[in-house]
Parts: C-alpha cells; sequence; structure tokens
C-alpha cells in the first residue's frame, strides 16, 4: 500500500493548498463585508444623530446637545456614542480617540471611519460624522464600536475551515483507500504475483483482469506476452533437442571412426585368445589328456573367453549410442577403461603406458561414456605422434586453477595431463588444435574433429583442455573437470 500512502500525501498537500487558499479569500471578502456593514451602520446612525444634535445645538445650546447624545449612547447597545471637540477644549474633556492628524478631513466636514488599537484595548472601528453647531465644524459624534465579534468571527471560521478541511481529508483518504484497494492494489498485486511466476518459468496465460480499463489491456497484454514466450521456449527446446541429437551424432560418428581405426588392432586382440581356445578344445577332443589337464585347459578356456567378453564388451559400449548422464566416478577407473582398450594400437607401435596419481583423487561427476571418449581421443593422438614408440603417461592431481573464460575465483579441478613422447605440436598449429577438421593427418587417418569434440565434452562438464608442448619432450594435453560440480 506504499503508493495509496503516495497518492494521499499528495492529495492531502492538493486539499490543504485549496482548502486553505479557498478560506483566505473567503475569509477576506466576509470581513470586508463585515466592515462595511459596520461602517454603513456607523455612518446612518451618526448622520441622523448630526442633524438632530446640530439643531439642538443651535436652539437649547451645547449641554442640551451633548445631554442628548449621552442619551442616545445609554439606549445602543454593541455601540458606544460620544461628543467629541475637534479643537482641543480648555478642560480637556471630549477628547476623541483617533489621533488628531487623522481627523482633518471632519474639521471640512467629511465622515470619516478607522481602526484604532490602542495599548491594552481591544481594537475598535471609530466613525466621526462632523456636527455643524455653526458656520463651521467645532465637534463631531464619535460612534466606536468593538471589533471583538470580528476576532471571535474569524475564530470560528478558523474552526470551521479546520474542521471541514479534515473530515474532507479524511473521507478523500477513506474514499482513496477503498477505490484504490478495488480499483489499484488487486490489480497491481496480480500483476506482482504473475511476474514473480513468469520469472519461475510459469508461462500460462492465466491473468484475469475485468474491466476495460488500462489494467484490463495489460492483463490482457501480459497474457499474450506469456503465449508468445511460452512459444518461443518451445521452439527453443525443440531446436535445442535437435542441437544435441545432432551433436550426440557427430560424437557417435566420431566415436565410429575411431573403432574403425582401432579395428585391425582388435581383431588381433580377438584372433589371440580364439587361437588358444581353439587349441586347447582340440587337445581336449583328442582324449589324450588326464583329468586334470582337462581341468586345467578347461579353465585355460573360460579365461581366454572371458578375455574375449571383455574386449567386446568394452568396444560395445564405446560405439553404443545413449544419453547422457553424469554420476560420481573414480577417474583412475575410466583412465585404465580406456588404456585396456587402446593397449593393441600401443603394442603395435610400441607405446608403453603409465599411469602416475599424485596424491588423493577426490571423485567426480561424469558422463563416462563421454570422459572415455575424450581420453581415447587423447591418448591415441598421442600414439600416433610416437611414430617411433615411447611412453604414454596420464598423470591425475587435485589442482587449484582459475577457469580461463569464466570470471570466477580459484577453485579445486581434476587435471588428467596426457603426455607423449612424441614431435610435440608446432607453434603454427598450437592455436588452431581444437578447432572443427583441423588435422594434419592424411586423408582416412584423422578427421579433425577429436580435438574439438572433446573440447565441447569437457566444456559442459564445466571444464575446459590445454594443450602445451613438454619442454623437449613431445606434447601434453590437460582435462580440467571441475571437482564441485553437480551431479
Ligand atoms: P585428428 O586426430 O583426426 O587429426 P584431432 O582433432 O584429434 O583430429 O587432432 C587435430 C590435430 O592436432 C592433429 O591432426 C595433430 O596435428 C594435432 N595433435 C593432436 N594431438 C597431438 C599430439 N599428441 N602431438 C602432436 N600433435 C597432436
Amino acid at each position: 500500500m506504499k503508493l495509496f500512502y503516495k497518492i494521499y500525501a499528495f492529495l492531502i498537500v492538493l486539499l490543504v493548498f485549496i482548502l486553505a487558499g479557498a478560506g483566505y479569500f473567503s475569509y477576506h471578502r466576509e470581513t470586508k463585508l463585515f466592515h462595511n456593514d459596520m461602517i454603513k451602520d456607523a455612518q446612518i446612525l451618526g448622520e441622523a444623530m448630526s442633524g438632530m444634535v446640530g439643531h439642538a445645538w443651535k436652539h437649547s445650546g451645547p449641554e442640551k446637545a451633548v445631554a442628548l447624545i449621552r442619551d442616545a449612547n445609554s439606549k445602543a447597545e454593541s455601540i458606544s456614542i460620544r461628543w467629541v471637540n475637534l479643537t482641543p477644549s480648555v478642560n480637556g474633556s471630549h477628547v476623541p480617540i483617533a489621533p488628531p492628524e487623522r481627523l482633518k478631513p471632519v474639521l471640512q466636514g467629511r465622515s470619516i471611519s478607522l481602526v484604532v488599537k490602542s495599548g491594552e484595548q481591544s481594537p475598535c472601528r471609530l466613525t466621526y460624522v462632523p456636527v455643524k453647531t455653526g458656520d463651521d465644524f467645532q465637534g463631531a459624534i464619535e460612534l466606536c464600536e468593538s471589533l471583538m465579534p470580528l476576532t471571535a468571527y474569524t475564530r470560528n471560521t478558523l474552526r470551521y475551515h479546520l474542521i471541514t478541511g479534515l473530515m474532507i481529508m479524511l473521507a478523500a483518504g477513506g474514499l482513496l483507500w477503498f477505490h484504490f484497494r478495488h480499483w489499484i492494489n488487486r490489480p497491481l498485486m496480480q500483476f506482482i504475483e504473475k511476474s514473480r511466476k513468469i520469472g519461475q518459468g510459469d508461462l500460462a496465460p492465466d491473468l484475469v483482469v475485468k474491466g476495460h480499463d488500462e489494467f484490463a489491456t495489460l492483463g490482457q497484454t501480459l497474457n499474450s506476452m506469456c503465449r508468445d514466450l511460452s512459444a518461443s521456449r518451445e521452439a527453443v527446446r525443440l531446436e535445442n533437442e535437435r542441437r544435441i541429437e545432432a551433436m550426440e551424432q557427430l560424437r557417435h560418428s566420431e566415436r565410429l571412426a575411431v573403432l574403425g581405426r582401432l579395428s585391425a588392432g582388435m581383431a588381433h586382440e580377438l584372433g589371440t585368445p580364439l587361437n588358444v581356445i581353439s587349441g586347447r578344445a582340440k587337445q581336449i577332443r583328442s582324449g589324450a589328456l588326464g583329468s586334470v589337464e582337462v581341468i586345467e585347459f578347461s579353465n585355460i578356456i573360460d579365461e581366454q573367453a572371458q578375455r574375449i567378453t571383455k574386449i567386446v564388451n568394452n568396444l560395445l559400449a564405446f560405439a553404443r549410442r545413449r544419453k547422457p548422464k553424469r554420476s560420481l566416478q573414480d577417474m583412475e577407473v575410466i583412465v585404465n577403461q580406456v588404456l585396456d582398450m587402446l593397449r593393441e594400437a600401443a603394442d603395435k607401435s610400441k607405446v608403453v603406458f603409465k599411469i602416475i596419481r599424485q596424491g588423493q583423487i577426490s571423485s567426480v561427476s561424469v558422463d563416462v561414456l563421454q570422459i572415455q571418449q575424450v581420453l581415447t581421443n587423447l591418448v591415441l593422438n598421442g600414439i600416433q605422434a610416437m611414430a617411433a614408440g615411447g611412453c604414454l603417461e596420464v598423470v591425475l592431481a587435485e589442482e587449484k586453477k582459475q577457469h580461463p573464460e569464466a570470471d570466477m575465483d580459484e577453485k579445486s579441478y581434476l587435471a588428467i595431463h596426457v603426455q607423449d613422447e612424441g614431435p610435440g605440436i608446432s607453434l603454427e598449429h598450437l592455436s588452431h588444435l581444437f578447432e572443427p577438421f583441423f588435422t594434419t593427418k592424411d586423408v582416412g587417418e584423422g578427421t579433425g574433429l577429436g580435438l574439438s569434440i572433446a573440447y565441447g565434452i569437457i566444456q559442459e562438464h564445466g571444464g575446459w583442455i590445454e594443450a602445451e608442448n613438454r619442454s623437449g619432450k613431445g606434447a601434453c594435453f590437460t582435462v580440467f573437470l571441475p571437482l564441485d560440480s553437480p551431479s
């Protein structure tokens, strides 16, 4: 309701201005009328008496004239009437209340009216009506009317305006509050609630704002915005699905290409146990063996069959397509699986493998098949780089690093260094390694997709891959995987 208080405060300021202005003007008009009435009444009375007093003065003498005034004064209720001398008298009596300099017009026969406030005395209006006592105006009738009723009237008017103003403000506040609650606050709350839901992903166009005002239009606009957003979200979702599907397809093709490259070695790897099985089976069938030897040969056949099963399972797992799924894994196990699968290819190239684990290595949340694909590519590249054979090391270590592409603090990463003893990478190639279709290999040997796909996979895992030359000792590819990523 903060908005209500703001509007109400504004309204109060406006009302105070309007009421104060209206009160001020009406007060001025009324007091002016009050004064005019007082002047008029006093002048009418004064002039009526002036004639009589002048006549009495001439025919019955000054005492009679003053007595006439005194008599009139005793009968008047709210006005005091006096005879005043306009010229200073000998005994100092009948002195006017008004200062002499203001009475000059009266000496010339004109009535005047003025307000005086002297000392402790309350303010009063004095009206002087000249009385013709002879040829000139020696004296005048002084009519003095207290302004106390005007002060009381002022006080009452002020109180009346204050109370009316207060009541208007209260009534305006109540009316505003009622309308605000119904016509502004309720739809506003609906909009706030809907915006919160939109922020949380709820794009249902279910906002109902009744009426035909701007709020109803805004409600309809929000609903149609929700419908548009929902449609574009669906389009983005479908597009994403298609993109992921295409990427998975590409990764799968690359896996099959690797399998193709390994197939010759695989045939040889399967051939060895098959030969052993066949030879031992023939010897058992000849019947020339004793029972102990038959048991021993049967065990050998079983062992070789298990070896074949393991090789075939590894191949199937590698070639299989499935949705990516992450779980906490021991990276050393995955590295061993990859090296097992590539051992035949390594043997052919006179390459030996070495795994080094530096310190305790925590489990890491990964998709096994994807990481196998990355490591297979790096190890196979290493083997291919060592034409004359050598040692391929896989070093596992936990390292504190700062992500090169994200503005983050240092974090713990699992680093998998794959280092070979080949010729290394030339400087001109170093910056292009992870570009799709970048290859230095002959047609049929390389697609140039392996490293770019590997980079994409590791990036999706929240990590990155670095490539560098070891000092005079081949290339080193390092995969960094975050250790605190959600599974
Ligand atoms: P491909 O192996 O099909 O060529 P990759 O993307 O895996 O595609 O590799 C791209 C290029 O990176 C390779 O052609 C090679 O020139 C270079 N490369 C990759 N690994 C190594 C390595 N261990 N030593 C030297 N060069 C390498």
